[in-house]
Formats: C-alpha cells, structure tokens, sequence
C-alpha cells in the first residue's frame, strides 16, 4: 500500500482551551452576532448566560465584509479578537449564491484553520418526533473536499469543480475522531466515504483513517459508504449512538442535515468548528431570511452550541444547569417555537428557560 508523508501539525488533535480568566474572574469570548436571526437568538443566548451567571465577558465584533487588495477579507478587528481570546460564538453569516464575496463561513474556517466540525444531533426527551433514538455526533472535515473554493469554466458550457484531498488533513480530522471517541465514551469511530467512485481522494481519506486507528487499539474502527449510512440511520438510527462518524467535507454537511431532520429539524443542532489555536461555536442552520426580525427565531441550535463552548472551557456545571433548563422548557412543549410546533415567540421562549434557572 502507498504510505503518505505525515505532519507535525497533525499530531496535536485538539486545540485544549488555555485562555486565561480576566481580573473579574470571567473569560472574555468573541460574540459574533451574524446576519437575519442571528442578532435575536444571540440576545437570547445572553440573557440566559446572564441569569445562570456564567463566567464570560462578551466582545461583540461586527464581520462586515471588507476588501484586502481586491479580495473579500473579514474585518481585522474580528480576527484579533478571536485569535486573543481562542473561544467565539458565531451567529449565521448569509453567503450571496452564485456570486458575491465568498462564503465567509469558509473564510472564518480556513484563517483559524478550523480543521473539525463537530455536530452532535441528540434526540430532545419529551419532544416528540418519529424517533426518541437519537444521538449522533458526526465529524466532518472542515477545510477541503468540494469546499476548497477551485472551480473554472474550461470552456463555454463546461465547469470544473475540484475536490481537494489532503493526507494531512484527512489524518488530522481523523485524529480528532478518534480523540474526541474517547474522551466521550464511544467505542467506535466509522468512517463515511465513497472511495470506489471516489477513489483517489475517498480512499487516500480511509487510507489516513486506518492508520490513525492503529493509534487509538481500545477504539474499533469501521468503514461505511454514505449512501447506505444515509439508508440506515433513516431507518433505524439506535447503532449510530455508540460512535463517531468522521467523514470528507460536503458528506458531513449533507448528512448532518439528515440527523437534524430525525431530532426536529434545523433548530435544535449545534456545531462546533475546532482548531488548533481557536475554535468558533455556531449553529448547523443559516440566517433563516424568510423569519428575520419577526422575534420567531428559535435560539435552541444556537444555545446548544454556546453550551458545547462551556465545556470546551471545562464550565461543566454551568452548560448542564443550561442545558436542564433548556431541554426541560422543549420537553414541557408549553412555550415551543413555531418551527417545533408551537406557539411561542424567541422571547417567550426565551423567558420560560430564564424562569428555570
Ligand atoms: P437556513 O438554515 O437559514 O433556513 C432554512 C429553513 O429553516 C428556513 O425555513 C428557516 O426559517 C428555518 N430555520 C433555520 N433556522 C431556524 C431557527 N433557528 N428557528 C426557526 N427556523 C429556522 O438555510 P438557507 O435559507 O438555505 O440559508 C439562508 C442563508 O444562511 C444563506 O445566505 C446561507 O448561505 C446562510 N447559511 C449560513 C450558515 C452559517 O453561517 N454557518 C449555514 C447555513 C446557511
């Protein structure tokens, strides 16, 4: 079999948080509110870090857009603030489609290298949907595959899209897989491809994923292809709760919709994009233009995520006092968001997890 260089970069698996509290005992955490709901569910998130008295210091940054020699560049205020503090909180960012500045999603992604995304989908007790089975975590590489932006018309009427595989990123992401399996308590990693169409690029992907498995032996490695893990978790999701499934860029984006869909739907699953030097927290969904400034936004995927980002601060206790109010206030079903089912506004749903705290 053909070996591939490895990277000293790749063998750290995850950027540990180490920042430093301030004089005040707080953490500071770079708020990015972002585009269409994203300002109301971030007030939301607030008020409720407040009364739960969590540890954190928010500076809000503004990521308009600006030009760097011609070229579409996140304000450099905002890059500061998220390289000084290593933790931010990001509201949806709204990409033009088909032209336009480029995503700066993948911009965000790419200057902090924010190699994992981690998107765990876990069935909300109490909140009915056709499963109450549900607990996945996917992690989807977050750099490369379709994603690297190379695309060109090669002549009239023909365009190439390029998928970028890389070893050392496939290794890395595989790494963190395997890392965050047992610090969590998952006995399986299984790695979702479609290496025999995609050969090259899917199989050099399994061919970094074996090797990292022989890093981890306590942790079992399997291979399944996206299709049939589609089928599968569609039917009966309860064999994914035990394990991570890691997989290339645009897979993981597809599938992570599909879990949210078995939960609930795009309201209720966080993300966490990791790096080595920073890491930013944001929901699956985008900016949801349809119900901007309507005060209809359900701020859950968003809170969930903000508590994923306590935990990485090692704030256990604060995320699951949260967590309890939170899930408690879906599972009583009185104050849900329209997008559950219900009748509430943001802020009445807001209010009655505030109530629980
Ligand atoms: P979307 O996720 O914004 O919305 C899809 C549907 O889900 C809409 O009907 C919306 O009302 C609903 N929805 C989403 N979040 C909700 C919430 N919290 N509460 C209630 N309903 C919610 O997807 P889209 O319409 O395809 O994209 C809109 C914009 O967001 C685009 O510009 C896209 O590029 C951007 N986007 C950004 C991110 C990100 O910042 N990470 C992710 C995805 C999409």
């Amino acid at each position: 079999p053909r070996t591939f260089a490895t990277s000293a970069i790749s063998s750290t698996p995850t950027s540990a948080f180490s920042a430093k509290k301030g004089s005040n005992g707080n953490y500071t955490v770079t708020m990015i509110p972002g585009d269409g709901i994203g300002p109301e569910i971030a007030e939301s998130v607030k008020s409720i870090f407040k009364a739960a008295k969590a540890p954190i210091d928010w500076e809000e940054v503004d990521v308009t857009p600006v030009l760097v020699n011609g070229k579409t560049a996140i304000p450099q205020d905002a890059i500061d603030s998220i390289k000084k503090n290593t933790v931010a909180l990001k509201g949806p960012l709204a990409t033009p489609i088909g032209k336009g500045h480029v995503s700066l999603n993948l911009t965000l992604r790419r200057t902090f290298s924010l190699f994992a995304n981690v998107r765990p989908c876990v069935s909300i007790k109490g909140y009915k949907t056709a499963y109450d089975n549900v607990n996945t975590v996917l992690i989807r590489e977050n750099t490369e595959g379709e994603y690297s932006g190379i695309e060109h018309e090669i002549v009239d009427g023909v365009v190439q899209s390029i998928k970028l595989i890389t070893y050392e990123a496939s290794e890395r992401v595989a790494r963190y897989a395997f890392h965050y399996a047992q610090e969590n308590g998952r006995g399986e990693v299984t790695a979702v491809h479609k290496a025999p169409i995609m050969k090259m690029s899917d199989g050099m992907f399994l061919t970094a994923c074996r090797a990292v498995a022989k890093e981890y032996p306590k942790v079992k490695y399997t291979e399944d292809l996206l299709d049939r893990v589609c089928l599968r978790i569609a039917t009966d999701p309860s064999p994914f709760a035990e394990r991570v499934m890691v997989m290339p860029n645009l897979y993981g984006d597809i599938l992570s919709d599909l879990s949210a869909g078995l939960i609930g739907g795009l309201g209720l699953t966080p993300s966490g994009n990791i790096g080595k030097d920073a890491s930013i927290f944001e929901a699956v969904h985008g900016s949801a233009p349809d119900i901007a400034g309507k005060g209809l936004a359900n701020p859950t995927a968003l809170l969930l995520s903000s508590l994923m980002m306590l935990r990485h601060m090692n704030l256990h206790s604060h995320a699951d006092t949260i967590e309890k109010a939170a899930l408690s206030t879906i599972a009583e079903g009185k104050h849900i968001t329209r997008d559950l089912g219900g009748k509430a506004g943001t802020k009445e749903y807001t209010d009655a997890i505030l109530a629980r705290i």
